[in-house]
């Protein structure tokens, strides 16, 4: 089982009061493959991630090359930022970065691994998106109907204060795993309910019962990806998903539960125009999305999507303004930043217990 990670995928991510497993997809440099990373691979070395990398994605010169070695910021950086027909680009230096691992991280793989605990409705998605590297099948083996209670076990015992409860797509089942997730964030309450959970899920082939029992379940933040613009929907995801089916799935939490934070996340990288991602955000908001991350897209496995353009920090920086300027509640926007992201979840901690603190300070007036 799994249950913490980013977005659809598998990613597993680790700190001193947070625990991230995988689920679905990874986003990532390991990153923006959705979710490339593994709890497992979190813990390699960089010689190992280059190893890696180079079995799997990208090639060790991408990290070596003389033009890069040198260089420490954007600024100085002359290698290729978009890719022409036939080429591979060059990591840049802003994206050559250590995963940090924080001082729990044994005691709560080894916790994971005693619990049968490692990913949320399994490994294996009934989908095949070309940015995600995981796996996939038709008929994935079936849910482990302990997880929920098990997972809400670890997560109390492990004192954490934000989680992130992801899974990959089930089309194979009736509700997708709807069930399943509601059980989980309810346990978790049940133990604690001071423990803050966001719940990153599947489009639910647009089921919005399905939306609406998560919904209704307790959680504090409904995060779902649009993943990328509405031209580039095709291309990128499955041909299952789509924009304006993610974009159902936001308000329909909204509708329902309007107390809850809805948050999304686009991948740049990918051939967008500004005039897509702009676009892209004006829907979000008419949606009534609170939340929004965007992040470098890497490729996570040769048999990926190439990467089309290494965004500057510059150009991140310049998106998150416009985010702030359109009215999102926060906008985490970074070469680096992830689906979950650490600072942008201690910001909705932060706003959460406000909010819980003033609707009790109401209550009691
Ligand atoms: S739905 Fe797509 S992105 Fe998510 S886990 Fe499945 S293949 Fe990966």
């Amino acid at each position: 089982m799994a249950l913490i990670g980013r977005g659809c995928a598998v990613a597993g991510r680790i700190s001193s009061n947070r625990l991230f497993l995988p689920s679905k997809c990874f986003e990532g440099s390991s990153v923006y493959c959705k979710r490339l990373i593994t709890a497992a691979s979190t813990s390699s070395t960089l010689t190992e991630k280059k190893r890696d990398i180079k079995e799997d994605g990208l090639n060790l010169q991408d990290f070596i090359s003389g033009e890069l070695s040198e260089k420490s910021s954007w600024e100085e950086y002359r290698g290729s930022l978009k890719r022409q027909k036939g080429e591979r680009l060059r990591l840049p230096p802003w994206l050559k970065t250590e995963i940090p691992i924080g001082k729990n991280y044994n005691k709560l793989k080894n916790t994971l691994r005693d619990l049968n605990l490692h990913t949320l409705m399994g490994d294996t998605c009934t989908r095949g998106c070309r940015f995600c590297s995981i796996k996939t099948a038709r008929k994935p083996p079936p849910l482990d109907a302990e997880e929920p209670y098990n997972t809400a076990k670890a997560i109390a015992a492990w004192g954490l204060d934000y989680v992130v409860l992801t899974s990959v797509d089930r089309d194979d089942i009736p509700d997708g795993g709807a069930e399943h997730f509601a059980k989980t964030v309810s346990y978790i309450k049940e133990r604690n309910p001071k423990i803050l959970v966001e719940c990153l899920t599947p489009d639910f082939r647009g089921d919005l019962a399905a939306v609406e029992k998560i919904a209704l379940s307790g959680l504090d933040v409904y995060a779902h990806n649009v993943e990328t613009v509405r031209d580039l929907q095709r291309h990128v995801r499955d041909p299952r998903a789509n924009f304006d089916q993610s974009l159902s799935v936001l308000r329909h939490v909204k509708k329902v539960k309007s107390g809850v934070l809805t948050k999304t996340s686009l991948m740049l990288g990918l051939g967008e125009t500004d005039a897509q991602i702009h676009a892209a955000l004006k829907d979000f908001r008419e949606s009534g999305v609170d939340c929004l991350t965007l992040g470098q897209y890497m490729q996570p496995t040769k048999r990926n999507l190439k990467v089309e353009e290494y965004v500057t920090p510059e150009k991140f920086a310049y998106w998150e303004k416009v985010g702030q300027e359109m009215g999102f509640v926060y906008t985490a926007s970074g070469p680096l930043v992830r689906t979950s992201y650490r600072a942008g979840e201690f910001f909705l901690k932060n706003l959460l217990e406000k909010k819980k603190t003033e609707g009790s300070i109401e209550a009691a007036e």
